[in-house]
């Protein structure tokens, strides 16, 4: 998928989802293939790129983090302005952060175009003793707000890759 040509599109995706659900880990795993276990030098970034190629178009992917911000409502619309993806990330071993999960779908409804593809993922997947969150429960819930899902280990760095890639060929498809 990595190429080095002349870029056909840039498509902006914003990783959003409540504070230490592994955002930026799952984010410094695709653009960098790292999983930095000293977190805190990455804060500050405001995003990371890594371009791709889909159906023969080159693809710059600019992902933007939120660098702490997230608390609720605490991002600002500028941080979803022209993002034509999402990755709503939770951490399947804390309830409360996929029960926030629709607040996040709101802000972007309220925030993010109308058009912007979502994909909902369950982080922490390595994680198997602590789960707190269903599969089935996030699948049902992604079918109803119609958002694409998986389940992803940035650590282990396990469907990091296709959830990304599945999120850029949607978009992709719809640009
Ligand atoms: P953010 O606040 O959402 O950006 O979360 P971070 O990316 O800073 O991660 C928060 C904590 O979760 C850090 O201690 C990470 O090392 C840890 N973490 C992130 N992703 C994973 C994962 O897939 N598995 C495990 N076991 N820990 C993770
Ligand atoms: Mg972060």
């Amino acid at each position: 998928y990595d190429v080095q040509e002349k870029t056909d599109y840039v498509f902006k995706v914003v990783v959003i989802g409540d504070s230490a659900v592994g955002k930026t880990q799952i984010l410094s795993r695709f653009a960098k293939n790292e999983f930095c276990f000293d977190s805190k030098s990455t804060i500050g970034v405001e995003f990371q790129t890594r371009t791709v190629t889909i159906n023969g178009k080159v693809i710059k992917a600019q992902i933007w983090d939120t660098a702490g911000q997230e608390r609720y409502r605490a991002v600002t619309s500028a941080y979803y302005r022209g993002a034509l993806g999402a990755m709503l990330v939770y951490d399947i071993t804390k309830r409360q952060s996929f029960d926030h999960v629709a607040r996040w779908v709101e802000e972007l409804r309220a925030h993010a175009d109308s058009s912007i593809v979502i994909m909902l993922v369950g982080n922490k997947a390595d994680l198997v003793d602590l789960r707190m969150v269903l599969t089935e429960d996030a699948v049902e819930f992604a079918e109803d707000q119609g958002l694409f899902f998986s389940e992803t280990s940035a650590l282990s760095g396990d469907n990091v890759e296709s959830a990304f890639l599945k999120l850029l060929e949607e978009i992709n498809r719809v640009v």
